[in-house]
C-alpha cells in the first residue's frame, strides 16, 4: 500500500498494513493493536489521555484516513466495512474507541467532503499521518440535544472571524490540533446562520480545560473548550457560510452508523466473554450458565445480538451505496446502543461481584456502554426524529 509518508520505520518496526483484502486487513489491525497499543493502554486510562505517539503510530500503520483519497494521504476506500473492521478490532483489544472514530472517520470526512482543495492539502495529509489530531465541537454547556441552538458566535471582521463562546464534552479535546467548531455567523431562527470553522491549536483566544473525569472510555480525552475573541482566518471556514446545520445533518448518518458499529461489536464481544465465564464459574456445584434462568437470558441476548449484526451489516451496505438516510441512522443508532447497554448490564450481573470490579472486562463494558445512548444524539431525540418521519 502506497502511503504519502516518509518514514514507515520511524517506530522501529514495519507497521505498514495491507488493505486490499478484508481478512488481511483485520489480521493486520489485530496484530498492530496487540503489539503497539495494548501494552500502553492502561497508562492512557490512568491519565485520561491517549498518548500522542499513538496517533503517529496509527498514521504510519495506514489505519487513518481510510476513506480519504490517496491524493491527500488517505487510502481511498469507500467501502465502510473497512471502518467497521477497525472498530471491531479496537473493541476486541479493549482499546478506547470514540477518539479514534471521531478523528479518523468523522472529522476527516467533513474536511474531505466539504473542504476546498487548499484546505484538504493543508490538513488531510497530516491528519492521515496522525501528525495532527482532530475533534468536532458542537455541544455547548447550555445543551447538546438541540444542535440547532448554537450560542458560540463568530463575527466577521475583514479577513477573519472573532469567535466567542464555549463547547463541552469534546472528544480529543485535549489532544486536538484542529477542531471543527459549530458557530453562529448570523443571528436569526434556530438552525439557521450556523457555520463550521476550523480552529487550530495555537490560535490566540483559544484555551481548554483539564481532561474531564468520565465514568467510562477513560483512555480517551474529553475537554471543555473556550473561545475568547479567538481570531480565526476566513480561510478556515469549511464549506459555505450559514450552511453548517445542513452539513452537520448530512454527516450525521456516518457518525451514527459508526456508533452503531461500536454498539454491535461491543455487544458481541461482551456476550462472547460472558459465555466463556458462565461455563467455568460454578455455584451450587454446577456452572452458573447451566441454570435455566441464565440459559434463557443468554439465549435471548444471543438472538438479539445476531439480529443487530444483520441489521448493521445491511446498514453498512446501504451506507456504502449512498442509500442510508438520516432517519435510518437514527433507528439503528438508538436501537443498537440501547441493546448494547442491556447486554452489558445482563452480562455484568452474570459475573456477580467480579463484574462490579473497575478493571474487569464486564465492568468496563458496562461503563463504556453508558455513553453510547447519549453522544451522537440521545435515544430520546432520535426517537423524536423517527416519530416525526412517521407523520406523528
Ligand atoms: C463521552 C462523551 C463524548 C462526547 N463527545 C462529543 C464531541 O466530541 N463533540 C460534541 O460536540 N459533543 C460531544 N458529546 C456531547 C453529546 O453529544 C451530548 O452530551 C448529547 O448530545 C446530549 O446533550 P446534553 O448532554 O447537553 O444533554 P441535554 O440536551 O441537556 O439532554 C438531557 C436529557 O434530556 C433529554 N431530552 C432532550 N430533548 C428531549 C426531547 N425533545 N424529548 C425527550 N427528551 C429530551 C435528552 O435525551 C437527555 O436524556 C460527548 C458526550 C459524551 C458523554
Amino acid at each position: 500500500m502506497e502511503r504519502n509518508n516518509k518514514a514507515d520505520n520511524e517506530f522501529g518496526v514495519n507497521m505498514r498494513i495491507e488493505i486490499d483484502n478484508f481478512d488481511d486487513y483485520r489480521k493486520s489491525c489485530r496484530e498492530f493493536l496487540e503489539r503497539e497499543i495494548v501494552p500502553e493502554h492502561q497508562a492512557w486510562e490512568d491519565n485520561g489521555l491517549m498518548a500522542r505517539s499513538f496517533w503517529e503510530k496509527l498514521g504510519q500503520s495506514g489505519l487513518l484516513g481510510i476513506s480519504v483519497s490517496p491524493e491527500y494521504g488517505g487510502l481511498g476506500k469507500h467501502d465502510y466495512r473497512f471502518a467497521v473492521i477497525l472498530t471491531e478490532e479496537l473493541i476486541r483489544a479493549g482499546v478506547t474507541v470514540p477518539g479514534i472514530v471521531a478523528h479518523n472517520d468523522i472529522i476527516a470526512s467533513y474536511i474531505f467532503a466539504l473542504g476546498s482543495g487548499e484546505q484538504k492539502q493543508k490538513w488531510l495529509p497530516e491528519l492521515c499521518l496522525g501528525k495532527r489530531v482532530a475533534a468536532i465541537a458542537m455541544t455547548e454547556p447550555s445543551g447538546g440535544s438541540n444542535t440547532a441552538d448554537i450560542k458560540t458566535v463568530a463575527k466577521r471582521q475583514g479577513d477573519h472571524y472573532l469567535v466567542n463562546g464555549g463547547k463541552t464534552y469534546i472528544t480529543n479535546g485535549i489532544n486536538a490540533d484542529l477542531i471543527v467548531v459549530a458557530v453562529k455567523t448570523e443571528q436569526g431562527q434556530q438552525g439557521q446562520g450556523i457555520s463550521l470553522l476550523v480552529i487550530e491549536r495555537d490560535m490566540a483566544g483559544f484555551s481548554r480545560g483539564e481532561p474531564m473525569k468520565k465514568i467510562g472510555w477513560n483512555g480517551s480525552d474529553t475537554a471543555e473548550l473556550f473561545f475568547h475573541d479567538c481570531k480565526v482566518p476566513v480561510t478556515n471556514l469549511i464549506g459555505r457560510e450559514n450552511l453548517g446545520n445542513y452539513y452537520f445533518m448530512s454527516a450525521m448518518p456516518r457518525e451514527r452508523l459508526s456508533i452503531s458499529a461500536v454498539a454491535v461489536a461491543s455487544a458481541e464481544h461482551i456476550l462472547q466473554s460472558t459465555l466463556a465465564y458462565v461455563k467455568e464459574r460454578k455455584a451450587f456445584d454446577q456452572p452458573i450458565g447451566s441454570f435455566q434462568y441464565n440459559r434463557f437470558i443468554l439465549a435471548q441476548l444471543d438472538t438479539e445480538v445476531k439480529i443487530a449484526r444483520v441489521y448493521l451489516d445491511n446498514a453498512v451496505e446501504q451506507f456504502s451505496k449512498g442509500l442510508f438516510s438520516l432517519v435510518d441512522a437514527a433507528r439503528i443508532k438508538w436501537w443498537t446502543t440501547e441493546l448494547q447497554m442491556k447486554v452489558a448490564d445482563r452480562c455484568l450481573q452474570l459475573h456477580g461481584g467480579a463484574g462490579y470490579m473497575r478493571d474487569s472486562v464486564a465492568g468496563k463494558n458496562w461503563l463504556n456502554s453508558r455513553a453510547q445512548t447519549i453522544y451522537g444524539g440521545t435515544s430520546e431525540v432520535l426517537q423524536e426524529m423517527i416519530s416525526k418521519s412517521m407523520g406523528l
